[in-house]
């Protein structure tokens, strides 16, 4: 039996604002335990929450951003379940009327093709604190509450995800979304950026879902594409062996690759939503969306549209430039300081990616600026220096970080371009090559290839390679019989 996969994704992602959602207290990572709390994100008696207004102009950006429908009435509901880090024993979230729904997600695919993923609705919530557990020498675990009250927006998708690369795709487009629009560092190694996912496998062809597992714990790209051909594998197996899917909670296990029983549905917690008393419904003005609305950048689907007409870039070149901002960024300002847009593509998504990949390093902390690039490119535009020698000036621009025109002048890389240069030694390469020359003239003219190189070679890399070609093709001698390429 062939099955398809069903995926929904349900991510976390956490807001960059100063302070908490209800609360004054600073968000800021890595402070003392427990030094940015207050009576309210410690779930004291008596205390009331006070809505943070920049979270909601958070959630009308993202909102707008993803197509949804922005509610301009929606609702605060209490989630009611008992933990250690979670001193109210509930969490302030929204359940029937949040704050955006019905929007929508494009997502790039390797092949080309675009996917559109249907959002189902995006929430608000706080965030809880964090348990953490002593080393070897210590059996006592803490809690730390300055997590307790940290802005979080839930981005719940439609199940219309078939595959752990289209799952990675949306991911990564939502993440470049979430940090276009400035409102989350989108990072997933530092828990900022959660993802839950919901997989189901039915039979090919099938209109109904099949029952699903959630895995949680997914906290890298990678993970979350691991866990769901894991999980599709461990279904397909069930039914193949006569045995049903059990509507459960999973954990993944990076280290043993697999998904492990969390809690089945019996035990599934019953969260007896209710609407949030202390918080009054949240209306929006149409202003305000429109306030919002005004400020938005472009973003990563626009931009990847643009990049293809404005510089005629192959689409899977502007998807990986529009990935992030800074690196569009970077782009555009080599293009514009450069002839050919499409030279600096490749030179960025080429070597300049080789290098921050090495090093492991983002755009913005790139040893070469943009400026200094675009003026590496310039010389080969010119014909200063050839393609290939402008590889190793890189390299030396990124060991050194002097100007690409320094390097060039303190090696004396500049290209020789000059045909009376040139020829005495292109002559000397017919000299100590005479077999070849023989065979050239007997028909073998594929050693064109040969006498390009050994030209080169002899120039160290400097000669012009059109100029190379030219003053081969002129100086080699008429092959005498039939060219059989062989
Ligand atoms: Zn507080």
């Amino acid at each position: 039996m062939e099955y398809e996969t069903v995926i929904g994704l349900e991510v976390h992602t956490q807001l960059k604002t100063k302070s908490k959602i209800f609360c004054g207290c600073s968000t800021t990572f890595g402070a003392p335990p427990n030094s940015h709390t207050c009576p309210v994100c410690l779930g004291m008696p008596g205390v009331l929450p006070v809505l943070n207004r920049e979270v909601v102009t958070c959630a009308i950006k993202l909102g707008l951003a993803t197509r949804c429908t922005v509610n301009r009435s929606s609702r605060w509901a209490r989630k009611n379940y008992f933990y250690p880090d979670l001193p109210k024993a509930y969490q302030i979230s929204q359940y029937e009327a949040p704050i955006c729904e019905h929007g929508y997600v494009e997502a790039d695919l390797e092949s080309g093709e675009t996917r559109r993923i249907g959002l189902t609705r995006i929430h608000m919530e706080e965030d809880a604190g964090k348990n953490v557990h002593g080393a070897a020498d210590d059996d006592h675990s803490y809690v730390d509450l300055n997590r307790a009250g940290v802005p979080l927006l839930e981005i719940v998708s439609e199940p219309d995800i078939r595959s752990s690369e289209e799952a990675t795709a949306y991911l990564k487009r939502l993440r470049s979304i979430v940090r276009y629009l400035g409102i989350s560092d989108g990072n997933m190694e530092e828990g900022s950026f959660r993802c839950d996912a919901n997989v189901s496998i039915r039979p090919m062809g099938s209109d109904t879902f099949g029952t699903r597992a959630e895995v949680k714990n997914l906290n890298s790209f990678r993970h979350v594409a691991h866990a769901i051909d894991y999980e599709a594998r461990r279904q397909a197996r069930l039914l193949a062996q006569g045995k049903e899917v059990v509507q459960e909670t999973r954990l993944w296990n990076t280290a043993e690759g697999k998904t492990y029983s969390m809690r089945s549905k019996e035990e599934a917690h019953d969260y007896r939503y209710f609407p949030d008393p202390d918080l009054v419904p949240l209306e929006i003005s149409e202003q305000w969306i429109e306030a919002v609305r005004a400020t938005l950048p472009e973003l990563p689907a626009d931009k990847e549209q643009r990049f293809v007409v404005e510089y005629g870039l192959p689409p899977q070149d502007a998807a990986t430039l529009v990935a992030s901002h800074h690196l569009a960024d970077y782009f555009e300002t080599v293009a514009g300081a450069v002839k050919e847009a499409k030279r600096a593509a490749n030179w960025v998504l080429g070597e300049l990616l080789a290098v921050l990949n090495k090093l492991g390093i983002s755009v913005e902390e790139s040893p070469v600026e943009a400026a200094a690039l675009a003026a590496l490119i310039r010389l080969i535009e010119e014909e200063t220096i050839s393609g290939k020698i402008a590889k190793s000036v890189f390299e030396k621009m990124v060991a050194t970080g002097k100007a690409p025109a320094a390097i060039v002048e303190e090696e004396g890389l500049v290209q020789v371009a000059d045909p009376e240069a040139l020829r005495p030694i292109i002559q000397q390469v017919f000299d100590d090559n005479p077999t070849q020359l023989a065979q050239y003239q007997a028909g073998k003219t594929k050693l064109m290839g040969f006498f390009v190189g050994q030209t080169m070679r002899a120039t160290g890399g400097k000669a012009n390679p059109a100029l190379v070609n030219k003053l081969l093709r002129e100086m080699l001698p008429e092959p005498t019989a039939p060219a059989d390429g062989g």
